[in-house]
């Protein structure tokens, strides 16, 4: 048995397309063609390139002997906060745009919550020339202004979305909207492991080139290519499935996730989705996702605009499901603490989302000799207000 997709677009029971008829066009396609364009070489060698000289990878694997100290284990920093646009969601929109360029899309639209997939999206469409369209909360746009600047000195247009709570899961129905009504000449850059097959896995293949890092780079650090345990935030779970990827069959590795749960998992204002969805579809896919008694989607929680989402990727569900990974709920207050903490112990300012995955520190004890890599997914210059008001710094 495999943790990873199945032939038919399943983890398990979780994943699918449960998409309305006007999709089915797009989505076909790109079931038909994505795998044949990723796995050729012209692909791969392009793809490669802005890898390296675009985004400036290998990010490095940084021995943190501060936090290795401090817990009495062996901590390791996957640095993706040090890629080019601040976070590992570069690597997936380099990956989609080529594959648009392939399908001929002249039109590339994406939806946003904290606003770092559409910086990731809005840069790879000025860098090939493309038309895109980012749709984003009415809600999120007032938080996150610093990242609707970056989208429009890029280029991009902002669609501001006034439906529902205003938040992504809103503007993620109004991006496969678009999508329905621009099937020709569109191609919708998804920005995590969720929506409905071949997303998941074509997300998954494009961030996997961080477990590929670890492996090489663990092995000349350590003399092995596998640590005991490996950690990453979920909100979508992309950056996570991209650190698992490699690791997914190995059962040496333990997997850690590590879910937000806002101000409390029973507080009604939560984003932990393992503990408190059940299974249902959510934009396309079947999985785990909050909902209410009949059916509608809750509103999540999270004082991380990235881990606001009330469902989770299907591989994230199928690897719950089975129990391959274990699940861990860390509130906004452990969160913060665990941000302040790696800022001023190593000099490394995280994303929220990243806070959360450290806090796991003070909430877990390893062996002395265990071998960890956590994925730093994000770097904070887009938290520091919230940072800063948050704690009182003068
Ligand atoms: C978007 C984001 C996340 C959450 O998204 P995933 O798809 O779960 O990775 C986590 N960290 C950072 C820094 C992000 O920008």
């Amino acid at each position: 048995m495999s943790y990873n997709i199945d032939t038919k677009g399943y983890y398990g029971k979780f994943g699918g397309a449960y998409i309305p008829e006007m999709l089915l066009h797009n989505i076909t396609e790109l079931k038909e063609n994505y795998q044949r364009i990723i796995n050729e070489k012209s692909f791969q060698l392009k793809f490669n390139e802005l890898l390296k000289n675009y985004v400036g990878r290998p990010s490095p694997l940084y021995f943190s002997r501060k936090l290795s100290d401090k817990y009495s284990t062996k901590i390791y920093l996957k640095r993706e906060d040090l890629n080019h646009t601040g976070s590992h969601k570069i690597n997936n929109t380099i990956g989609q745009i080529l594959l648009a360029k392939k399908l001929k899309k002249s039109r590339i639209i994406a939806e946003t919550g904290a606003g770092q997939h559409g910086v990731a999206t809005a840069t790879v469409c000025a860098l090939m020339g493309l038309k895109c369209i980012v749709y984003m909360g009415a809600k999120d746009i007032k938080r996150q202004a610093p990242n609707v600047a970056r989208m429009k000195m890029l280029g991009a247009d902002v669609i501001s979305v006034k439906s529902g709570s205003s938040t992504l899961k809103d503007a993620t129905n109004e991006a496969m909207r678009d999508w329905i009504n621009n099937p020709v000449n569109t191609h919708y850059i998804v920005g995590s492991v969720v929506g409905p097959h071949p997303f998941p896995d074509m997300v998954a293949r494009f961030q996997s080139i961080i477990s590929k890092e670890i492996k090489k780079q663990l092995m000349v650090i350590e003399g092995r290519d596998y640590p005991d345990y490996i950690i990453a935030c979920v909100g979508g779970g992309s950056n996570a499935a991209g650190t698992f990827y490699e690791y997914l069959d190995d059962e040496r590795v333990n997997i850690i996730c590590v879910e937000a749960s806002g101000k409390g998992v029973s507080s009604g204002q939560s984003a932990a989705t393992t503990k408190l969805g059940k299974i249902g579809i959510i934009h396309g896919s079947k999985t785990l996702l909050m909902q209410t008694e009949d059916g509608q989607i809750s509103e999540p929680y999270s004082i991380s605009a990235g881990l606001d989402y009330p469902g989770i990727g299907p591989i994230h569900a199928n690897l719950f499901e089975t129990k391959r990974a274990e699940f861990i709920a860390i509130d906004d207050d452990e969160a913060m603490t665990a941000g302040l903490q790696l800022s001023q112990l190593e000099g490394i300012i995280p994303a929220i989302e990243t806070s959360h995955a450290l806090a796991i520190f003070e909430n877990k004890r390893f062996n002395k000799d265990d071998i960890i890599v956590l994925n730093l997914s994000g770097r904070g210059d887009k938290d520091l207000e919230n940072y800063i008001k948050y704690f009182g710094i003068k």
